[in-house]
């Protein structure tokens, strides 16, 4: 019995694009090929770099993006296995579990081709499979050949080349667009884009980042949990359009309301021990103190330094004169993040990408209407910051 062409697309998939699925969707089609088996190494030889995904999520994504067409497989064969994996191994194992008959198509870029002979017991890995090499714009096709037909008198080599359309896509390029929160539609499949952006895959964060998410996940309230996430998300945004320290916003996005669920006698307490100035309005609702005092006990009892960091958490609610861009995007994250609503805050979701100042004065000018109607008093910080920003302009 005739056994199956099948196809061997191996990579790191970190994340997989869609110039993997091409490449293998255009080879299967041109050699007829029964079926491509995609196969996510398990410990990349020879790449390393930080904020990699691991490789169950390597795997995941790789079933996720291969689901919709039903001649691709996903095989985890090298992800399962602890040690550095090689081709040889992989295709040995994989000639014992198929039919003797199956036929193996390796997949690879045509530079891995003019590399062959540096591949573990590439002599022996040339008789059991046909290599197709694709080739891209920039290849060096005379060095190619060369090394195809030197493969060819030398081992007898199977090698097809392959030309394949360029598509400028790299899984390093996605990683370093998700860290710039630049988007990355269409370079990929949606399904993978999303788990991508569910898990938060590829993203440079604080030290700390970690621990005070998992400390403000199991000590907030669920709705001011997801707060807080949304504006450390929206921070590192607007970061990024100021041109600030993306990480940075994101910290201190994360720990804005770090006080804010805190109880009045608490709260009150606080106040003293840290000499909070006791403005008329925290005299009235102490809570709104909790800027300052989140600051302070951050500082206290987790050992955040950065006055920069602590500055932009201390000054969210209540404002001050003496506000850094950071603060400011903060303050301003805070009120427009995605769950926010009321009337007017498209105008300010606008303005804050337009210009940060405007978009407080908007917030001020809106609130000061409501404030009036509920005859509360506003912060005499509050006022203060107004009048710097509108002097200042
Ligand atoms: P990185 O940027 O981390 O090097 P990558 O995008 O090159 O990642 P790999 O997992 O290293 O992805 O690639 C697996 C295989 O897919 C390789 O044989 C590579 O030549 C090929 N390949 C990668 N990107 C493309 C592309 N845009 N078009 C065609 N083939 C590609
Ligand atoms: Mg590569």
């Amino acid at each position: 019995m005739p056994g199956k062409k099948i196809g061997i697309m191996g990579g790191t998939f970190d994340p997989i694009h869609y110039g993997h699925l091409m490449l293998a969707e255009q080879i299967r089609t041109s050699f007829f090929l029964d079926e491509i088996l995609f196969i996510p190494v398990g410990k990349p030889p020879h790449k390393t770099h930080s904020n990699s995904a691991d490789r169950e999520q390597r795997l995941e994504m790789t079933r996720l993006a291969t689901k919709t067409n039903p001649y691709f497989h996903v095989s985890d064969i090298e992800t399962k296995r602890n040690e550095t994996t090689y081709t040889i191994d992989t295709i040995k194992r994989l000639k014992e579990s198929l039919s003797p008959n199956d036929q193996f198509f390796f997949i690879t870029g045509a530079d891995a081709i003019i590399l062959l002979d540096t591949w573990k017991d590439y002599s022996e890995l040339i008789q059991l499979v046909t290599f197709v090499g694709a080739t891209r714009p920039g290849v060096d096709l005379n060095k190619l050949y060369a090394k195809v037909r030197q493969l060819i008198a030398d081992y007898d080599a199977k090698i097809e080349i392959c030309y394949i359309p360029a598509l400028a896509i790299s899984s390093t390029e996605i990683r370093n667009r998700v860290n710039d929160e630049k988007s990355i539609r269409y370079l990929l499949p949606e399904s993978v884009e999303s788990y991508i952006d569910t898990i938060g895959l590829y993203k440079t964060h604080h030290p700390r980042y970690e621990a005070l998410k998992e400390y403000l996940r199991r000590n907030l309230s669920k709705h001011r949990y997801e707060h807080t996430l949304e504006t450390a998300k929206l921070a590192r945004k607007l970061a990024i359009r100021y041109d600030v320290d993306p990480i940075k916003a994101e910290f201190a996005g994360l720990c804005h309301d770090f006080a804010k669920e805190i109880d009045r006698e608490s709260m009150l307490k606080h106040i003293e021990t840290f000499t909070v100035y006791f403005d008329p309005c925290i005299q009235k609702n102490p809570n709104l103190a909790h800027g300052e005092v989140g600051a302070e006990l951050l500082k206290k009892y987790f050992d955040i330094e950065d006055e920069e960091i602590l500055d932009a958490i201390r000054w969210h609610t209540y404002g001050n004169k003496n506000m850094s861009t950071l603060s400011k995007i903060i303050y301003v994250a805070d009120i427009i993040e995605p769950s926010r609503n009321f009337e007017g805050i498209n105008k300010l979701r606008h303005l804050a990408y337009e210009d940060l100042d405007q978009a407080m004065i908007a917030y001020y000018e809106l609130n000061n209407s409501y404030l009036k109607e509920s005859k509360s008093s506003v912060h005499s910080y509050t006022h203060e910051m107004i009048d710097h920003i509108t002097r200042s302009i």
